[in-house]
């Protein structure tokens, strides 16, 4: 428990109501929580694997129990429709798990290279930090791999969503997770995140969230030499080829730039059309837009839910006023308050047109539902278009013929390309991360578990 008097609010984003207060944890709890890490770490790295994964597997079945109840409240941090909140929020994390434990038991622990044997081993004492968008997927996807690495655990989690992370304790301890081995500290990124990605004790930072506190937490873990796994930002392109559908590709489009509010750091935010088909790619933009239903979380009917926070909503309204602006045409939506939305932090899913790749909206992470329309003349001018953003996290590409989806994914440079409207969380086996600005490292399925690991050579 922090020794900490500061408290914070956690606010429903859909009512503006106080969920819950939270303690503020400080540099000594850090301290504490890494002792403890590493007393932990010798017995728990000296666990048989078969037993590390059974607490994870264990693990799985214990937030499946609570799934309605974890559900509940992740809509009720974030504000993600209950509809979505169960398999993306939720399910998702549960699958993460589930799959970590096939993948550690089938890793290459020991294997031969040349003339020498190869070890693996567990890195050390993990230092997570994690942000509010898919708070417990987040979590998850640092602290399945680690344990099952052999690794103990210091996590952060997100001060705006805070509270999934407590359930997921609760859940740890009700599957018998030996003391230490994972620890949790509340607090804000300055004071909590920073004395954990600069602590001598931490010998690995997972970091996820923006390319703002990442390239800190960089520097202040540079310190240490301590290695750092970032997951940062994304502007992502969407290369919808003209031998594409558009009547299929568009709408897709819009759903893959909106995913959980466009609060996806993979959100496919700018999309690539045909310049002669602009006008085509607008008509369905704009009726794909009509067809969200943006309001109360709760409502089985909404497809979107509030930003989420008042910081996020401002933010955001900013980001399409200066564009307008700047001479962009809105295609749907708008920076005003939807209709009888006043309460809650609700924004207009918005599609702009008439803007450059240069613009201000089409370079920076808006991290909310704007979508840009960007028309091409060909598909050199397409990739280059692509490619030209300090980004590389995710991109789409549409065609009807696979192989020329897979010519033109071969020239983006992006960690993870979809084609023909592939999602990220049906391959949660795949490397995830970036290029570029995007981040450092990858995670999930065989390469993530890699980042919580040494290798040892060993030489006869
Ligand atoms: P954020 O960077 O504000 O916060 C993320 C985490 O970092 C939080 O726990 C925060 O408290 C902490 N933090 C903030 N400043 C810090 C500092 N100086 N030192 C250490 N920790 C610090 O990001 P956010 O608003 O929570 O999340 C949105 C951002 O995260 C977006 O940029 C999004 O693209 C990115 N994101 C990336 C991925 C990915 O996997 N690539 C996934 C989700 C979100």
């Amino acid at each position: 428990m922090s020794g900490s008097t500061e408290r914070l609010d956690v606010i429903n984003p859909a009512t503006e109501e106080i969920l819950d207060t939270i303690p503020l944890g400080t540099a000594a709890d850090v301290d504490a929580a890494v002792d403890r890490a590493r007393d932990a770490f010798p017995a728990w790295a000296g666990t048989p694997l078969p037993e590390r994964l059974g607490y994870l597997a264990a693990l799985a079945d214990e937030l499946e129990r609570c799934t309605d109840d974890l559900t509940a409240l992740i809509t009720a941090e974030v504000g993600t429709p209950l509809s979505e909140c169960r398999s993306a929020q939720v399910g998702l994390p549960i699958a993460v798990l589930r799959d970590t434990v096939e993948v550690a038991a089938a890793h290459p622990w020991r294997e031969r290279c040349g003339r020498s044997e190869v070890w693996r081993e567990p890195a050390g004492v993990v230092g997570a930090i994690t942000p509010w968008n898919f708070p417990l997927h987040q979590i998850v996807a640092k602290m399945a791999p680690a344990l099952a690495a052999g690794c103990t655990f210091v996590l952060k989690p997100s001060e705006v969503a805070p509270l999934n992370a407590l359930v997921l304790f609760d859940a740890l301890k009700a599957v018998g997770l030996p003391p230490g081995v994972a620890n949790v500290v509340l607090g804000t990124g300055p004071v909590v995140g920073e004395a954990i990605a600069g602590h001598p004790g931490v010998d690995v930072v997972s970091f996820t969230g923006s390319v703002r506190a990442g390239t800190r937490v960089a520097e202040v873990a540079a310190r240490n030499v301590t290695r750092v796994a970032l997951e940062l930002g994304g502007k992502s392109p969407n290369v919808i080829l003209p031998d594409a559908d558009l009547d299929r590709a568009v709408p897709a489009g819009v759903g893959q730039a909106f995913v959980n509010a466009g609060q996806a750091c993979i959100a496919l935010s700018r999309m690539l059309v045909p310049a002669d088909r602009l006008a085509e790619a607008e008509e369905l933009a704009r009726r794909s837009v009509a067809r969200i239903v943006v309001g109360d979380p709760l409502d089985p009917s909404t497809t979107m839910g509030p930003v989420v926070s008042a910081a996020q909503r401002d933010r955001i309204r900013g980001f399409v006023t200066d564009a307008v602006d700047d001479g962009a045409r809105v295609v749907a939506g708008g920076p005003d308050t939807p209709e009888g939305l006043d309460r809650g932090f609700f924004v207009r899913p918005t599609v702009l047109s008439g803007v450059t790749n240069a613009t201000t909206v089409s370079r920076q992470e808006v991290f909310g539902p704007v979508l840009v329309l960007l028309p091409y003349r060909d598909e050199n001018e397409a990739v280059a278009l692509a490619n030209d953003t300090p980004f590389g996290l995710s991109a789409g590409v549409w065609s009807s013929d696979p192989d020329h989806a897979r010519q033109v994914a071969a020239r983006l440079r992006a960690g993870q390309v979809k084609i023909n409207g592939a999602r990220t969380r049906d391959h949660i086996r795949a490397p995830f991360g970036g290029y570029k600005r995007s981040g450092i490292g990858r995670e999930l399925g065989p390469f993530g578990l890699d980042e919580f690991l040494e290798l040892k050579a060993v030489l006869t």
